[in-house]
């Protein structure tokens, strides 16, 4: 793939295309394939660095959370009011958040396609108009079924749980090709198993001409004459990414694929979101829980897919559960006590199983951006709904652990004893915990320049267009609408896909 690795560029640079995309994540990568496809010029800015599979698949965890996440994977939502701190992980390196995920494939369920239609107004969202979308985004990730050999001894016990409780499980769809199991999907795949877009979208925008530059941060959008005609920003160079050399892209579309956080500032350089003050508003967080449990028997919960099955059987009361595993070493940190009691809980890792589930939440999240900062405050007022759909989840999942024969469970709450019995699992369910005791974590923050009819009501038409200036698209996690309440990068790719082939066939009308 033609990759300019920015921070080895001696000087700035000016360059002028048809289509510039600012960031390389899941929906910056699917419009700069599609526009390239179609014959446009493009080039792709990306604040993050580069790095091939050999490289990242080398890094700890800990290096890959430095080197391919934001803040180090310390950026967090504040809780407002009764609300928990949540650890948001986002990506920020070519590739974006999509070299991070679990590998997890999810359509919009047609449920959420048709409130938007109903209740949003977004006629051409229907599962009807998106179906195409789908079908293309997951051929090109080669989307399938896990194997039932990829099942790690953690999401068997899972799903024993479940059955016991009459909770069926179905296997998980992944964009996964080879892949052996070796469960670090969420700091890079060293065997480029995974489909993320660094190895799929992109090399493909890369055989249609498309650039990509890395370590380039946008710091705005050039508008002249009531149009966005170009970007502007600096180059991040060594040592430690300190902003260098000026560069600038003129191009005849802007499209704006930051992610659901970075977005808004980006767009706010532009004059949008003054009419409807909607920007940055309405985010949402699929707020996720997990509850690590100790065996007797060895479960060795790395040997297999991370995540590899599934259960929406309680999706009307807003939950999804999704099987789900780390690195043991981020688990061991995260085991009970501290000194020799921390060092009793890891020595047992071999005997751990993890088990999780997210809400399908309401939109409290809204961001803004700080003075002299680089990185925006993401403000999260959880809805006392989705607080006891919170509650209830992780309940479920220590029943589940205990059911299926965990002799120990650690819920996620600070300070929390381990608890051993089902009366513990009802007390804790029953005691209506403080929300800031709960630990929470959200790796799908959707929504802050969501899709609507009108100005009044979002950023972006249902074609992604902003509705204050032309020349202006957006293209990533920040246009959906509302909640999924299932995992996004196929969501977030599957709009984009229909955003770039409308913005492809408009360029096109006008060329003729
Ligand atoms: C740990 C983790 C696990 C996940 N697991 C799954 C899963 O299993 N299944 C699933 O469906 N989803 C998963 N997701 C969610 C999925 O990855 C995201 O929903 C999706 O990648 C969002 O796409 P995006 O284009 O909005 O943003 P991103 O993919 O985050 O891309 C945005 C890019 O823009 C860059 N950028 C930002 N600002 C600028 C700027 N000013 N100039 C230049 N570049 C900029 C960023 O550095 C970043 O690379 C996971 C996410 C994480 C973090
Ligand atoms: S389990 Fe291992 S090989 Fe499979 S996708 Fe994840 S990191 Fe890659």
């Amino acid at each position: 793939m033609t990759i300019v690795r920015g921070r080895d560029l001696t000087d700035g640079f000016t360059e002028s295309c048809d289509v510039v995309v600012v960031g390389s994540g899941a929906g910056g990568a699917v419009f700069a394939r599609i526009a390239a496809e179609a014959g446009r010029d493009v080039i792709v800015l990306e604040e993050g660095g580069y790095y091939a599979p050999e490289e990242y698949g080398r890094f700890r965890p800990s290096e890959s959370l430095a080197r391919l996440g934001r803040e180090g994977g310390m950026s967090a939502a504040i809780g407002l009011g009764d609300t928990p701190l949540i650890v948001v992980n986002m990506g920020r390196a070519v590739g974006g958040s999509s070299l991070w995920t679990g590998a997890v494939c999810f359509r919009i369920p047609d449920r959420v396609l048709d409130e938007w239609v109903r209740e949003h107004g977004l006629t051409d969202l229907s599962p009807r108009h998106m179906e195409s979308a789908f079908e293309e985004v997951e051929r090109n990730l080669e989307v399938q079924e896990v194997p039932s050999a990829m099942i790690s001894r953690s999401s068997a016990l899972f799903a024993e749980g479940g059955r016991q409780m009459g909770v069926e499980f179905a296997r998980l769809r992944r964009n996964t090709v080879g892949c052996d199991g070796c469960s670090r999907c969420t700091f890079g795949c060293p065997h480029g198993a995974k489909r993320s877009v660094d190895l799929s979208y992109l090399p493909q925008a890369r055989e249609h001409g498309a650039v990509v530059y890395s370590d380039c941060l946008v710091e705005r959008v050039v508008v002249e004459r009531e149009r966005a005609v170009g970007v502007r920003g600096r180059i991040l160079g060594p040592p430690q990414g300190r902003p260098t050399h000026r560069f600038e892209v003129r191009a005849k579309l802007v499209v704006v694929a930051c992610g659901t956080l970075h977005t808004p500032k980006l767009l706010a350089t532009a004059g949008v979101g003054r009419a409807s003050r909607q920007l940055g508003r309405n985010v949402t967080l699929h707020p996720g829980f997990r509850v690590t449990a100790l065996f007797d028997e060895e479960v060795l919960g790395w040997r297999g897919a991370m995540q590899s099955i599934t259960s929406d059987h309680f999706h009307e009361e807003g939950i999804l559960l999704n099987s789900v595993y780390s690195a043991p070493s981020v688990l061991a940190a995260g085991m009970p006590g501290v000194g020799p009691t921390l060092a009793r809980y890891a020595r047992q890792m071999r005997h751990v199983a993890v088990f999780g589930g997210m809400v399908h939440d309401s939109a409290g999240g809204t961001i803004r951006s700080i003075p002299f900062s680089r990185e925006p405050a993401l403000f999260y007022r959880m809805d006392p709904r989705d607080k006891a759909r919170g509650i209830r989840a992780i309940a479920l999942l220590a029943e589940m652990a205990f059911l299926a024969g965990a002799r120990e469970v650690m819920i996620p709450m600070f300070g929390a004893p381990p608890i051993r019995t089902m009366d513990d699992v009802r007390r804790f369910a029953s005691s209506a915990p403080p929300g800031p005791r709960l630990e929470c974590f959200s790796q799908h923050p959707l929504g802050s320049a969501r899709m609507a009819t009108d100005a009044l009501r979002g950023v972006v038409s249902s074609r992604g267009e902003t509705f204050e200036l032309g020349g202006l698209v957006v293209a990533d996690g920040s246009v959906v609408p509302s909640s999924l309440g299932v995992n996004s990068q196929v969501p977030v790719m599957a709009m984009a896909t229909r955003i770039a082939h409308l913005a492809m066939e408009d360029w096109r009308r006008h060329a003729a």
